[in-house]
């Protein structure tokens, strides 16, 4: 029995640890330096690459551990794994809480378009999602992601830092920059919370996007509920 896991976040790694032998992980390979243990990386080539390589290989299932925001690569997980009668399990961190004071909004475009001119904006997206706010010279971005961004808003700086963070520094960070409003996705989990709990206490305008809505699937929140999954695969 092999599992192939998707991953591209800490619970991936765990997961791929837990299994040991039995499980290959995946990594996209946007990322230069990866914390993670053995792995193969890159695209599959898309749904129809995805299950030449879960056929070729004779994979027995999937988890799909990658981002909340990775859609693309769930919504082919889905298609692929459908089309070969294989079972698949989502991996995935709960959403941080809704809070009342957060502007929520469906996408980074909207996000985007929330910013109003003059903000001094701390954008914690990642440095693939920058899109929307490189046309925007009416407004000062603090830009931080793991990798360095190919493409900067016009007006700001650029930080390059990994998580986990911690609530002091990020307060001393905002502070320092007299952020206005903070921009980030609805990731979940305890690593980069403190930017959140940072912007309440400093009473900074949280603009948050909501999670991409993806393929109805079997989904578990922690690694020890997806190794009990495999187990019973393999019973
Ligand atoms: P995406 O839009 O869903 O995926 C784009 C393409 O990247 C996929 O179609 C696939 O290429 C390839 N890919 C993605 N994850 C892969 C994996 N685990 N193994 C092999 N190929 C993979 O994903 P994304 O938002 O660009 O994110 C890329 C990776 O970074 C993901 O693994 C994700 O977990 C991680 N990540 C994303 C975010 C985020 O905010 N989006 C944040 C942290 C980490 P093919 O179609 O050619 O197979």
């Amino acid at each position: 029995m092999t599992v192939l896991v998707l991953g591209g976040t800490a619970e991936a790694r765990a997961l791929a640890t837990a299994l040991g032998a039995v499980a290959e992980l995946s990594l996209a390979g946007v990322t230069q330096k990866p914390l993670a243990q053995a792995h193969r990386v890159g695209g599959f080539g898309g749904v129809k690459g995805l299950t030449d390589y879960l056929g070729a290989k004779g994979f027995t299932s999937v988890i799909d551990a990658t981002h909340p925001f990775a859609a693309q690569m769930s919504r082919n997980a889905y298609e692929a794994t459908l089309s070969l009668g294989l079972p698949l399990l989502r991996l995935e961190r709960p959403p941080w809480a809704s809070e009342a004071a957060w502007q929520k909004v469906p996408d980074m475009l909207r996000a985007a378009k929330a910013v109003p001119t003059g903000a001094r904006v701390f954008l914690s997206i990642g440095s693939q999602s920058l899109e929307p706010f490189l046309q925007r010279d009416d407004i000062w971005c603090l830009t931080r992601s793991i990798e360095p961004p190919v493409q900067v808003p016009p007006r700001g700086d650029v930080l390059l830092q990994r998580p986990p963070f911690a609530l002091a520094q990020e307060q001393a960070l905002m502070r320092k920059h007299s952020i206005s409003h903070l921009v980030c996705k609805n990731a979940g989990g305890v690593a980069t919370i403190a930017k959140i709990k940072a912007a309440e206490v400093l009473g900074i305008q949280v603009i948050m996007v909501k999670r991409p809505r993806l393929p109805a699937v079997l989904t578990v929140e922690t690694v020890a509920e997806a190794v009990k999954w495999v187990e019973k695969l393999g019973e």
